[in-house]
């Protein structure tokens, strides 16, 4: 299936926590120190839910496995305090519910979680997502339990028995080879080939971030950038969308490689892992890949509200926000 149109969605990012067991050498998101850790209070999530604007998706970004992380205590005490909850994806399917109630479908990417709470978090996801990262062992992951590619692979194996629709990529220039690059494709490649479950691949580039061991390494190349687009659409079969950053990237000529979606963009939030890096508004992007057109999707791409890979929580909302392709309805004719 050849696309004609390029895609994105509207969004609002939640950092649910900063706070994350992990220590991944590139990361300017996590708390490294107690008085940096933050977990985001019902009050303000509330706000930000009605403050939303055109949005229709309600992304969760997290730190991994909080209540296991060094900062544990200071996450525990606030989610028991704001909703009387003891886990991270407890709290967050609260929050979840809440965004369903304020017309928002949710996108959870919690890091590493069980196959349980993949189940428990699947009536209240339109889609999950995963970076897989890459599949090679390397440095900047020595103290990321949770970046062990066996067990993101095993995650991601999971979420396909469940037939939750997937989002997964790679993150391209933190330590990793050029064949590793094709590796971790050919494992998402194969993953799919057996679950039919993943929409989307991300090809982010690594952007150094201050105060981080890894302050001082470059970003990847637009020359690599280009070759691992080029064979991500080789590899990958076309149902799955390639995606790139449109705040990290020179999307047009990546478009031009292959890459089909542009991601999640927001008029009222910052993305929280790179905010060095303004999204475009929909006009910019919009000027800047013409004469490709740009069309608005939902978290779940239409082939999977086709096939109903969603709850009966979610589908009033589906059939509000999805037009007959299955693309953001745009003709005023929202059914409620
Ligand atoms: S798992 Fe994510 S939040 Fe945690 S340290 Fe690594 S990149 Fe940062």
């Amino acid at each position: 299936m050849k696309r004609n149109y390029i895609t994105f969605s509207k969004n609002i990012f939640i950092p649910v926590t900063n706070v994350c067991r992990n220590a991944c050498s590139y990361c300017g998101f996590r708390a490294r120190r107690p008085e940096d850790a933050y977990v985001i209070g019902m009050k303000e999530f509330l706000q930000l839910l009605q403050s939303r604007g055109a949005a229709t998706e309600a992304l969760f970004t997290t730190g991994e496995s909080p209540e296991d992380a060094y900062f544990s205590s200071f996450f525990n005490d606030r989610v028991k305090e704001e909703a009387g909850c003891s886990t991270l994806v407890e709290y967050t399917k609260k929050l979840c519910t809440l965004a369903i109630a304020h017309g928002l479908l949710p996108h959870c990417n919690l890091g590493i979680v069980s196959t349980e709470e993949l189940e428990e978090l699947r009536d209240v996801n339109a889609s999950m997502g995963l970076m897989l990262e890459t599949t090679a062992k390397l440095e900047a992951h020595t103290n990321s339990p949770g970046k062990d590619p066996k067990v993101r692979l095993t995650m991601i194996e999971e979420a396909g028995k469940l037939s939750i629709p997937f989002t997964t990529g790679i993150l391209v220039g933190i330590g990793e080879g050029r064949e590793d690059h094709i590796r971790s494709l050919e494992a998402i490649q194969s993953l799919h080939a057996r679950y039919g479950h993943i929409q989307e691949v991300i090809i982010q580039p690594f952007w150094p971030k201050p105060l981080t061991p890894m302050w001082n390494r470059k970003s990847p190349r637009v020359e690599e950038m280009r070759e691992i687009v080029r064979a991500a659409r080789a590899l990958l079969p076309d149902e799955i969308a390639i995606q790139v950053p449109p705040n990290l990237t020179s999307p047009k000529e990546l478009i031009e490689l292959g890459a089909s979606d542009l991601g999640g963009i927001s008029e009222r939030t910052v993305d929280y892992i790179n905010p060095e890096a303004p999204w475009p508004t929909e006009e910019e992007l919009r000027r800047r890949i013409a004469p490709f057109e740009l069309r608005e999707r939902l978290p779940i791409y239409p082939r999977f509200i086709k096939k109903r890979w969603y709850s009966e929580l979610l589908s009033p909302l589906i059939a509000r926000y999805a037009d007959e392709e299955g693309l953001r309805r745009h003709d005023g004719i929202e059914r409620f």
